[in-house]
């Protein structure tokens, strides 16, 4: 089986061809980190245009460099939400054209079923159940993945994602964008234990998790410390609030055999380290993916394409574009955020 992935639901344009015995034939990348860094943030007018720029040139480039044509895929998976629309059309509808043109079936994907199911590309052991830490720009949830399409969200933040938290605090301390990786270089120069922050929701009854406070405090204390030490310490709560929320979590799903992270705060080195020992600690395995499969890629999203496939579920190629889109559907929404 080969499957062509589009991805383009943030500000990163990608296609990928990859097999169903996971092999990654191709994957390419068009990130648009020069565009937006002016503005301190992903500006969506900008972001929808550059994928329009990028995406043809890039699938062009994934086709030669796997050495294959468009008719021989079985299928053209993309990202058909959650995500910015204007960037999420483009994917979606040049996918639906090729898709029309070569006369294969479509899959539209939910790119946060691309980052839960990316770990089965790069792991061929990790079975169904695994609990999933799904860490990302915006998103911080817990769920249990039950199969593809079974998601049962345990968790989910009343406020900021932990990648929000992230880029916040790299723009509010000048350590400039994207956040997460800067935050974590300027980490290493730093002492974690220098600055007092608060834990949000730490040893709570409720399984959730919050950053705002955290955020305003980095705020606060910005004046009285060094952009190093407030990058280390602020990451060491970051680190602190996931071990802990997570840790409950497990003891709730005993059923689950591995903890997995996936998402874009996935590719930081402490979150890493530190859930991998809470693994062991709690007698599961730990799997987490490579880093260019944790930040956003089209790899992941062929890999999606490679399982529903597999499973039987196609689309019409009338399916919409959703800005949102929740994996756990009959989950509620907490405290009016956070779906
Ligand atoms: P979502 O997947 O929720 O729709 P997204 O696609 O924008 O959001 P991802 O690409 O999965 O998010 O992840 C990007 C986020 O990961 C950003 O917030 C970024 O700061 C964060 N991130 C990337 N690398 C690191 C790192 N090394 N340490 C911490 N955070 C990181
Ligand atoms: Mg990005
Ligand atoms: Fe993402």
């Amino acid at each position: 089986m080969l499957i062509l992935g589009l991805e383009s639901s943030c500000d990163e344009t990608a296609a990928a061809l990859v097999t169903g015995d996971r092999r990654v034939l191709a994957h390419r990348l068009a990130g648009q980190e020069a565009a937006h860094a002016p503005y301190g943030g992903v500006v969506p007018e900008i972001a929808a245009r550059a994928h329009v720029e990028a995406l043809e040139p890039l699938i062009a480039a994934a086709l030669a460099d796997a050495g294959v044509t468009l008719h021989q895929v079985d299928a053209i998976a993309a990202t058909a939400g959650p995500g910015l629309i204007g960037g999420v059309m483009v994917g979606l509808v040049t996918g639906k054209a090729l898709a029309h043109a070569v006369g294969k079936p479509l899959v539209a994907v939910n790119h946060l079923e691309g980052h839960a199911l990316s770990p089965r590309l790069s792991d061929p052991d990790l079975e169904f159940p695994y609990l999933l830490l799904l860490v990302s720009g915006g998103h911080c949830q817990l769920l249990l993945v039950e199969g593809v399409g079974r998601y049962r969200r345990l968790a989910t933040t009343i406020d900021d994602a932990a990648g929000e938290a992230f880029d916040k605090t790299a723009k509010l301390l000048g350590l400039g964008f994207p956040g997460g990786p800067a935050v974590e270089r300027a980490a290493l120069l730093g002492n974690p234990k220098a600055v007092p922050l608060p834990r949000p929701l730490k040893g709570s009854a409720e399984p959730h998790f919050s950053f705002a406070g955290l955020k305003s405090a980095v705020a606060r204390a910005k004046d009285d410390h060094s952009p190093e030490d407030l990058a280390a310490s602020f990451q060491a709560a970051v680190v602190d609030c996931l071990l802990d929320r997570t840790a409950r979590a497990l003891d709730a799903v005993p059923e689950a055999a591995t903890l997995v992270v996936a998402g874009g705060v996935a590719a930081n080195t402490a979150v890493r380290s530190a859930l991998e020992g809470l693994a062991t600690a709690h007698g599961r395995r730990f799997v987490a993916p490579p880093l260019w499969l944790c930040t956003d890629n089209a790899a992941m999203i062929a890999w999606a394409g490679v399982e529903r496939f597999a499973a039987g579920l196609t689309d019409p190629l009338d399916i919409p574009a959703r800005p949102r889109w929740p994996l756990d559907p009959s989950a509620e929404a907490v405290r009016g955020a956070g779906v």
